[in-house]
């Protein structure tokens, strides 16, 4: 048996008291964060050639700021809580990971504070969930949560189309008995609609969420040419805004329907061990690499491909699937132009599928099966 997380988000419908509560919490959050930071941050500078000191520096916490601002005690103290420890973690992480040193929350970042389960403090009823301080908030929860999945904690936001979010984060014990592999796929990623598969599938990104796209596109370019902070500004902002969260959610509905199908179908799932970031820079392919989400479809297919013991392998980077022919193996130069692959042999194929087959085979040799 062995510990698994899942997270469910959900929308929240809060009544305009609760709003402000969850206004106040996000707000003492930051100012709690950014205290912290700024106590932090002058104890660094002042010990910073002294790390056995620097080592042997209490952290600050919430507890202490609550006696000089009172208001602190109106929202959830736990949230309080998170906010140090994620600040914790962000130093952490600067001191042994070279990270960079962590940076103050600005009104605009992200609103959202986290809390945890104690003693019963959140829970689900009907069409509710009771969070501390804020007691019953109403919850649109369109799937069940399992009852053998225990709540560990949740994390409330709000968008800036003013929708308010909870994501609740469980944990359960499941047996996962890994599965002989049989049925393999290989895929190649494509800029235009994520991967071509090794049977000779595509994944094409439906017309109708390109459509959104470029509407999002038009609107920003209105935005652009309004003057800022104007009255027409702002309602062009929120326009753009909630067309970003559009495009966002079907984007994530398309990466999560196209691995879940993978998932369902394969044991196994061959892929190349790209880098995004090298490969926009090297190829020019800019913003829509990045955009194209092929790392968030990789993480999808990876635990879902897990959860019922099966596996996604990644091969090297440096293996030369598209030089390759699939036919008889002879490697040789390709343009990203050429669309085809063409080799002595007689062998003629489109160049993302005798990528992909090369993927899956190089897939089978590492697998041994
Ligand atoms: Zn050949």
């Amino acid at each position: 048996m062995s510990k698994q997380n899942k997270a469910y988000k959900f929308r929240l419908y809060p009544t305009k008291e609760q709003e402000i509560l969850f206004a106040k919490t996000f707000g003492c959050v930051r100012f709690v964060y950014n205290k912290m930071l700024a106590e932090r941050k002058e104890q660094y500078e002042q010990f910073k050639d002294d790390k056995e000191a620097l080592n042997n520096l209490k952290f600050p916490t919430p507890a202490k700021y609550k006696k000089e601002f009172e208001w602190l005690k109106e929202v959830d103290s736990l949230a309080l809580a998170n906010a140090q420890m994620n600040l914790q973690k962000a130093y952490k992480n600067f001191f042994s990971n070279n990270a960079k040193f962590p940076k103050f929350k600005s009104r605009k970042a992200k609103q959202s504070y986290t809390t945890n389960v104690v003693n019963g403090n959140i829970a689900l009823l009907d069409g509710y969930i009771k969070l501390p301080k804020l007691k019953k908030v109403k919850i649109k929860q369109h799937r069940e949560i399992p009852d053998a999945h225990k709540i560990k904690s949740c994390t409330i936001s709000k968008t800036k189309t003013g929708k308010y979010y909870v994501s609740i984060l469980t944990e359960y014990e499941k047996e996962i008995t890994k599965i002989e592999i049989k049925n393999v796929v290989g895929l190649d990623f494509a800029m235009d609609g994520l991967f071509v598969d090794s049977e000779g599938e595509k994944a094409n990104y439906p017309k109708y969420y390109r459509q959104t796209e470029e509407k999002l596109a038009k609107e920003q370019r209105i935005l652009s040419r309004r003057k800022k902070d104007s009255k027409r500004w702002n309602k062009q902002r929120i326009k753009v805004a909630k067309l970003h969260e559009k495009v966002a959610n079907q984007r994530k509905n398309f990466l999560h329907h196209q691995s879940k199908n993978l998932a369902n179908i394969y044991d196994a799932v061959i892929i190349e061990d790209l880098n995004m970031q090298n490969m926009s820079h090297s190829l020019k392919f800019g913003k829509s690499v990045a955009d194209n989400g092929w790392g968030m479809f990789t993480t999808f297919l990876q635990y879902k491909l897990k959860e019922q013991g099966k596996q996604l392998l990644k091969i090297d980077k440096w293996f030369p699937s598209t030089k390759m022919c699939s036919n008889c193996g002879t490697v040789k130069e390709m343009m990203l132009s050429e669309r085809t692959y063409q080799c002595s042999c007689g062998y003629t194929g489109c160049r993302d599928h005798n990528s992909a087959i090369n993927i899956k085979n190089e897939g089978i040799r590492l697998l041994a099966i």
